[in-house]
């Protein structure tokens, strides 16, 4: 699934980013130790100071790039109001999202829906609510938009590649070339302001070219827009700005360095904005969990964790990169983790802990701020991750 070849980076370059890596796990695992002591139940640690830190790092990686945090990666009311404190705008897909926002006092016409396919009487929750932009990629989408609020604002989400990218999203979403023209054809019939382009290139993306190539095509699609009468006024370059979890995957510097080159393209007139979820969120977080015990079944070789798939650690039953530490020392090997329900699917892959692992031992899973407590269910009676913010 994911293809570290892409973008390969020179040997001494590997080196270097693979020690930043250990750093940053080392300094996430240390402002969570104190809550591995007197250890009952699995705790996502969430550190205020790194999520203004992310946020200040993004702005300034890209200053013609505004950030819309995609509210879906960690909807936390305080993480809101850190990052709304830090400058950032925000980027819902429901109607629970549109309410964080009302009850965090945002400015509602700085909000994007960006939820492809939104259902009715959501429109209407976000249309009574005041918010402007709203995503397409099908001419229903326009219709059942345009019924609602005809003066929305609609920004066209097109396909772009997705290759190197750990999460894809490619397939599900995003109009392909004839879909743009179908989307077109609507919006000039019933009236209806087309006037911004979107693509999402998969979550954690490693592979610089796909913003390159979205770019690009949002720019042809502009010239396009503007041949039909429409006036395009805004860019959005979506999300997928990867985490640092081997060092081999590019920086936020080094995305933004060849993006903002990009940019130089782009009419001045047209506003740019982005969506980064994992990336603002993902390194403030630090997972601890617990060992419940060891297996050993003929050869294979399994260690059975207090959370799993159902517990927030869905993205690592698809092979996602994870880091894990833990606080016993010695020797590595391989083992089988999983989960502790009775499910078959709460597998969590294959990783490497001492040899000598055994049951109540702590494993810390740094850079899991994002898509973890928000994805976990209490199936089979076993608790969920709870969020502890430290400064
Ligand atoms: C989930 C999502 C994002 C955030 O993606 P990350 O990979 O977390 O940066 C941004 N935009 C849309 C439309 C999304 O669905």
């Amino acid at each position: 699934m994911t293809d570290l070849a892409v973008n390969r980076l020179p040997t001494s370059a590997q080196a270097e980013g693979r020690l930043v890596a250990e750093q940053d796990a080392r300094d996430q695992i240390a402002f969570s130790a104190a809550h591995a002591e007197n250890y009952h139940e699995p705790v996502l640690v969430v550190s205020r100071q790194r999520l203004r830190i992310n946020a200040q790092r993004f702005i300034a990686a890209m200053p013609r790039v505004r950030p819309h945090f995609a509210v879906k990666a960690n909807p936390d009311p305080e993480i809101l109001g850190i990052f709304q404190q830090e400058g950032t705008c925000f980027e819902v897909a429901s109607i629970a999202e549109i309410d964080a926002m009302l009850k965090l006092g945002t400015n509602m016409k700085t909000v994007f829906y960006s939820n492809p396919i939104k259902s009715p009487a959501s429109i209407k929750h976000a249309a009574a609510n005041d918010i402007v932009w709203y995503c397409v990629d099908t001419p229903q989408e326009v219709e059942k938009i345009a019924a609602i609020k005809p003066d929305a604002k609609l920004y066209l989400r097109i396909e772009v590649s997705n290759e190197g990218s750990s999460w894809p999203l490619a397939g599900k979403f995003g109009a392909s070339p004839q879909g743009v023209e179908a989307i077109i054809e609507i919006s000039e019939k019933l009236d209806m302001q087309l006037c911004g382009v979107t693509f999402h290139v998969g979550s954690q993306c490693t592979n610089i070219n796909n913003w390159v190539e979205g770019i690009r095509a949002a720019n042809n699609i502009f010239t396009h827009l503007s041949e039909n009468g429409f006036s395009p006024e805004l860019l959005n370059l979506g999300g997928g700005y990867p985490l640092q979890f081997t060092g081999q995957e590019p920086s936020i510097e080094a995305i933004a360095a060849v993006i903002n080159h990009e940019l130089d393209a782009v009419p001045e007139h047209i506003q740019v904005m982005a969506e980064p979820g994992r990336y603002l969120v993902g390194s403030a977080g630090c997972l601890i969990t617990q060992v419940v015990g060891i297996a050993t079944r003929d050869s294979a070789r399994w260690v059975y964790l207090d959370t799993g798939v159902y517990g927030g650690l869905m993205e690592l039953s698809q092979s996602f990169p994870a880091t894990m530490v833990s606080q016993r020392t010695g020797e590595a090997g391989v083992w089988t983790l999983a989960g502790p329900t009775c499910d078959s699917i709460d597998v969590l892959g294959d990783h490497r802990l001492p040899v000598n692992t055994q049951a109540e031992d702590i494993i810390y899973m740094p850079n899991l701020g994002a898509y973890c407590t928000t994805c976990a269910s209490d199936f089979n009676g076993f608790p969920t991750p709870k969020m502890q913010m430290v400064d």
